[in-house]
């Protein structure tokens, strides 16, 4: 062994060793294949951060492994390895339960009666609006804890059941909260976005000029007040939510306070809100179901992630997004759970992998890049997480079997033993 002085191995302070197969996702990694998987891998980290990935019988060479503390040293036991998952996609902050909702519709009761009885969106709106930043947040950490065990490192978050200045505060401040108690524990990071225009809030609903004055207070109050403590803004574009006009007038005031661009575009209809996605430069455009292939070239060409959800699909009993129509055309793809409520209640990024494969036509590579470096891309993210490289976090899953294409194939149970977010396993 070289002396201290004369040491020229990388200094480290966490150990990665014995993974049979360690998932890179880093074409420079020198692995084998889309994945860059490193059979018998290894992977050091410093400070929480990836510092070297190779094969384990070059570790020691390249690495001063003796110089680190016993309790940091993971033994993956023979079993594979991968990035985190990134779910670009959530909306977990809320209040109240819809399980009774869910049940009445897949009995065939329709919208309009479901309605009427108080159900919906606006249930979660009244009982988010009803709940203090106590509650939000021990639901908030409940979830993210469960995020963790099945896997997730980075997950975006939006707001959007408050639809008032005070509860949407409360909400955005909730996930601060959040991010805060994630530099002591090992909790998934936050990302935030502000989605004011989910929907009408039902005090907006009776005249035109109501909902204008809705619109306003986004752009004039909302807006100005969040920037710096929500990283994006979001639209629900959609018949039944926000015109065109309206989501632009929202994302351009957006976009001169400094927040990044996401729209709910395409989902239930065609909305336009592709294309103003592409127009506007925005990060990602998600869901995408009814969009046009001129719609998708010109995302493309704008750069625009293309986020896909099927877990909405799943509950719905829906069509599935059409992801090979995305990925014939050299879109970035990414695949997220949108954790909500209504439409998609499931913190299993392994779930939507499994349905991307079984019901997307997507190859496993295709949906694990999805689900991790397309994750990334969707929040801007690509430089931080998303992949085993050095100089990226060390957000990384222990899988419980010894190979990644289990996953899919063995569906509905959870297959992550254990989850890493800077180094740190995360309690569950
Ligand atoms: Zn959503």
């Amino acid at each position: 062994m070289a002396s201290a002085e004369n040491d020229t191995r990388l200094p480290a302070d966490w150990l990665l060793t014995n993974v049979s197969r360690l998932v890179t996702l880093d074409a420079a990694s020198g692995g084998a294949g889309p994945l860059g998987v490193i059979e018998r891998g290894a992977l050091a980290a410093r400070n929480g951060r990836i510092i070297w990935v190779g094969p384990e019988q070059r570790l020691a060479a390249e690495v001063a492994v003796e110089a680190v503390a016993p309790a940091a040293r993971v033994d993956a036991g023979g079993r594979a390895t991968l990035p985190g998952f990134v779910d670009a996609h959530t909306h977990f902050i809320f209040a109240g339960d819809r399980s009774e909702e869910f049940h009445l519709r897949h009995a065939g009761v329709g919208y309009e009666e479901l309605a009427r009885q108080g159900r919906g969106i606006l249930s979660t709106v009244r009982a988010t609006r009803a709940a203090s930043a106590d509650e939000l947040r021990a639901l908030g950490e409940a979830r993210l804890r469960s995020f963790a065990a099945h896997g997730t490192t980075t997950v975006e978050s939006k707001s959007g059941y408050g639809l008032d200045l005070a509860t949407e505060g409360r909400i955005l401040e909730v996930m601060a909260a959040l991010a805060r108690a994630g530099e002591t524990v090992a909790l998934p990071r936050v990302v935030p976005t502000f989605l004011g225009a989910h929907t009408l809030p039902p005090e907006s609903r009776g005249s035109p000029e109501a909902r204008a004055a809705y619109v306003d207070m986004v752009c004039d109050e909302m807006l100005p007040a969040f920037a710096g403590r929500a990283r994006f803004c979001d639209v629900f574009c959609e018949s039944s939510a926000f015109s065109v006009e309206e989501s632009r007038r929202i994302l351009l005031r957006a976009r001169a306070l400094g927040y990044g661009l996401k729209i709910h575009a395409e989902q239930l209809s065609a909305s336009g809100g592709a294309r103003l996605a592409a127009e506007l430069g925005a990060v990602s455009a998600d869901h995408l179901d009814h969009a046009t292939d001129d719609e998708l070239d010109a995302l493309r060409d704008a750069g625009v992630t293309g986020v896909l959800l099927p877990g909405c699909s799943f509950t719905l009993s829906a069509p599935y997004p059409a992801a090979r129509r995305l990925l014939d055309r050299g879109m970035t793809v990414a695949l997220a759970t949108d954790f909500n409520p209504g439409t998609s209640y499931s913190e299993s990024m392994q779930m939507m992998i499994a349905l991307a494969v079984s019901a997307m036509g997507m190859s496993l590579e295709q949906a694990l890049r999805a689900a991790t470096l397309g994750g990334a891309s969707a929040l801007a993210l690509a430089d931080e997480v998303g992949s085993l490289a050095p100089g990226k976090r060390c957000d990384l899953i222990i899988l419980r079997g010894a190979d990644e294409r289990e996953l899919a194939y063995h569906f509905g149970v959870n297959l992550v033993a254990a989850t890493y977010i800077s180094g740190r396993r995360a309690e569950v």
